[in-house]
């Protein structure tokens, strides 16, 4: 029966005239209650629904991606080759086509098989993740789209090893080194998958979002080359907390709407899930954290918890300023200011990739009190711009002399004042 539905969908679907935009599809996205379930769907960029191609993101299946530094191509470093080298000796498969099959009923395309769900499902949440960036930009300027999410190649079901025999399952990654997204095999978590989960997707590409606009789309960046300490442990959880604060933005696309803990869905630690959750009102800065913070080496932030903690006192910071000065809609304005400090080459308001560039061989002049006043200074609202100030002095503990901060971030007003609740001022450093 299986055989004959399955022969029957190639027909209806890759034998027959590409649909129409948008497509009818079914998928399986978050509803009203919050749940996930199969529901129809419009995709608006999807040209080629066979083979899951589209403007947006084009699916790859049977990739094989081997990161190994006693692999004879690679030993010499693979941050020494240019993009091209490098993809070549990772992506030891270069994949081939995927191929969805569907049954059309009334013009909606069904899924037939397990793969065609999870792989429609994927390029709807892509889509939608794009859509997001999109109105971000254009809510700064109607002529500006985020070029860098235009056909995002997404390796589907990859063979993916990263220093280590075991391959890679459950999961879903932006692969900056090749510039892919992978979408890897399912195998021991039975909760959504990584890839159906919309906000899990928009964490990933607000990823190729920042390799873009704060690295230049350098595929193995400089500071993160050469940084150590404080400075490089910042970047690296700037880099996690602020996909998360996007993935939740992403996620209010849903029918369930917002979702600020979009990792509950899909990991069985319900724990760890809530510690990432961006809208968490009694994240602090504690002492173990702050001295792991200047302390860390690279490997050990990398390997720890600690990164994604202190990212997240970043996203909470942001979450709890714009909820608290007017809800969802000042959310909103903060990732639009947050995406303007990525990237700006105005002397007096620069952006993070100008601050960091500028100061690539001197990492100890990138602070949060720097990161923090180059986000303050896009964002016009100005008693929104005071919240965030008195926000982020209390939860990431900023070091300042004046009550308003400003000797280290001139753009916080001068009625800016640390946020009294809930974070306590951590005594000062031995
Ligand atoms: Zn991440």
């Amino acid at each position: 029966m299986r055989v004959l539905l399955l022969a029957l969908c190639s027909v209806a679907v890759s034998c027959g005239p590409t649909p129409p935009l948008p497509v009818r599809v079914m998928a399986i996205v978050p509803v009203e209650t919050g749940s996930y379930e199969t529901r129809e769907v419009s995709i608006q960029t999807l040209s080629n629904l066979a083979t899951l191609k589209g403007s947006v993101a084009e699916l790859v299946g049977a990739n094989r991606l081997i990161v190994d530094p006693n692999d004879p191509l690679q030993r010499g470093g693979i941050e020494n080759l240019n993009d091209e080298q490098r993809y070549e000796v990772i992506v030891k498969d270069k994949g081939t086509d995927v191929r969805g099959n569907f049954l059309e009923r009334s013009g909606v395309y069904w899924p037939a098989d397990f793969h065609t769900w999870n792989m429609v499902t994927t390029y709807w949440n892509f889509e939608n993740a794009y859509l997001y960036f999109q109105d971000l930009l254009a809510s700064q300027q109607p002529t500006k789209t985020p070029d860098e999410l235009n056909k995002m190649k997404v390796m589907y079901w990859p063979e993916l090893r990263i220093n280590s025999e075991t391959p890679i399952t459950d999961n879903a990654l932006y692969l900056s080194f090749v510039k892919a997204f992978a979408i890897a095999p399912f195998s021991k978590e039975n909760k959504v998958p990584m890839a159906m989960n919309l906000g899990i997707v928009g964490h990933e590409v607000a990823h190729k979002v920042w390799g873009k606009r704060v690295y230049n789309d350098e595929g193995v960046p400089a500071p993160l080359r050469t940084w150590s300490g404080e400075a490089f442990n910042l970047l690296k959880s700037l880099d996690e907390g602020l996909a998360d604060f996007h993935g939740f933005g992403v996620s209010c696309r849903a029918l369930s709407g917002c979702r600020p803990d979009i990792l509950a869905p899909s990991i069985a630690d319900q724990d760890y899930a809530h510690q990432r959750d961006v809208s968490r009102p009694d994240a602090c800065m504690d002492e173990g954290l702050r001295s792991a913070l200047k302390s860390f080496s690279q490997d050990q932030w990398v390997r720890g918890r600690e990164l994604y903690l202190y990212g997240n006192l970043w996203a909470v910071t942001l979450y709890q300023a714009g909820s608290k000065t007017g809800g969802l809609q000042k959310v909103k304005s903060l990732q639009v200011a947050l995406l303007a400090a990525y990237d700006d080459d105005k002397a007096g308001t620069p952006g993070l990739n100008q601050i960091i560039n500028r100061n690539v061989n001197n990492p100890m002049a990138f602070t949060p009190e720097v990161v923090a006043e180059s986000i303050a200074s896009h964002i016009p609202d100005i008693p929104l711009r005071t919240a965030f100030c008195g926000e982020a002095i209390a939860r990431l503990q900023l070091q300042c002399a004046r009550p308003d901060c400003a000797d280290k971030m001139p753009s916080c007003p001068g009625t800016t004042r640390r946020a009294t609740t809930p974070c306590a001022v951590l005594p000062p450093l031995p």
